[in-house]
């Protein structure tokens, strides 16, 4: 279909949001290991009203559902807005989903196992409610009011403490059989290299993400190197992060700078390789890490260059993500039109 830029602007334009009558307003949840964001949103991808809280992790998962459902009492209650005005509910949730069941299938960092997420909360609000992996959400909401508006084919990659991607192939986000799809973060960069979360060795979350980075930080230290880190930690390596990194590396410190290009060659190859496999128009890089910006996009633009073949490399734009930490919950949103079959944002 799509084969250049105007006619897949062409295509989007042709899919503006209607048909969902009156109720034209979304709810969206961003369920993450720390805080739960909750917002009201338009088809434009505006947020109206939101609420944010942290995630009583401790409280389990029944715990946890209640303060969903609280936060969207409060958001409902705030903005005034009716039922009749609500299409419907969007939850965006780490981890492995299936969302034909309502399920979280496991998240680890909220220790769920087989959690009904999507009933409870349908159930609370008599509302259409829908679920999706939370870098999915985040992907929805570039491609669609974000880095990516008008453009069919993208991939959107977080990176932060771990690494994670969504793609959009054709306009449509895909999801895979076990909706796992876009795992670049367990991608093996380097054959012998260090052990993964997930098991496997030298995968590019192993080698790239914000605790590589960090990791490789204190190791100089501990080999004496000189770096203006230490004295940004207050002496104490165990408070190095990405953020410390990044900012030591502006400065001008070249062990922080070298670091960040280490990281960028890893991050180059995998998203090459990505290229390679799927032809996208653009990637977007958002997460923690990123907030590093052209310190870590201009090196990884340049690997990216090197290694991804030539006419998949000269088509994919490198970029930074646009909707920063909005991203979740708007993308959440966003799925419940999404999911009842509205194909893209309204033209606004
Ligand atoms: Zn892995």
């Amino acid at each position: 279909m799509a084969v250049n830029g105007t006619a897949v602007r062409a295509v989007t334009e042709q899919l503006p949001v209607r048909g969902v009558g009156q109720a034209s307003l979304l709810l969206g949840v961003d369920l993450g290991g720390s805080h739960i964001s909750a917002a009201l949103v338009d088809q434009a991808g505006r947020i109206l009203q939101r609420r944010k809280a942290p995630t009583a992790v401790e409280a389990g998962p029944d715990g946890i559902i209640a303060g969903i459902v609280e936060l969207l009492r409060e958001v409902i209650s705030v903005s005034g807005v009716t039922r009749r005005e609500l299409a419907g509910i969007g939850l965006g949730i780490p981890g492995l989903i299936d969302s034909s069941r309502g399920l979280s299938i496991f998240s680890p960092n909220l220790f769920w196992h087989n959690v009904q997420v999507v009933r409870p909360i349908e159930r609370e609000f008599n509302l259409p409610t829908f679920m999706d992996n939370d870098v999915r959400c985040a992907t929805l909401a570039e491609a669609w009011y974000g880095a990516g508006r008008g453009v069919a084919n993208l991939i959107c990659l977080t990176i932060g403490t771990g690494i994670g991607s969504g793609l959009m192939i054709d306009g449509q986000l895909v999801r895979g059989a076990t909706e796992s799809a876009g795992e670049i973060g367990h991608m093996t960069i380097e054959k012998d290299g260090p052990r993964c979360n997930c098991g496997n060795h030298g995968c590019l979350e192993a080698l790239a993400a914000g605790p590589a980075i960090a990791r490789r930080a204190r190791e100089a230290i501990e080999k004496g190197v000189e770096t203006v880190m230490l004295a940004m930690v207050g002496g104490q390596p165990d408070r190095l992060d990405a953020a410390v990194v990044t900012q030591a590396a502006r400065q001008g410190d070249p062990v922080a700078w070298e670091i960040i290009e280490l990281a960028a060659l890893y991050l180059g190859i995998g998203i090459a390789n990505y290229i390679n496999l799927v032809n996208p128009e653009l990637v977007i890089i958002g997460g923690g890490v990123a907030q590093a910006g052209e310190l870590l996009l201009a090196p990884m633009r340049r690997v990216v260059g090197q290694r991804a073949m030539k006419v998949q490399a000269a088509t994919a734009r490198v970029v930074p993500a646009r909707l920063g930490e909005d991203a979740g919950v708007i993308g959440a949103a966003a799925l419940v039109l999404e999911r009842l079959g509205e194909a893209g944002p309204s033209a606004v």
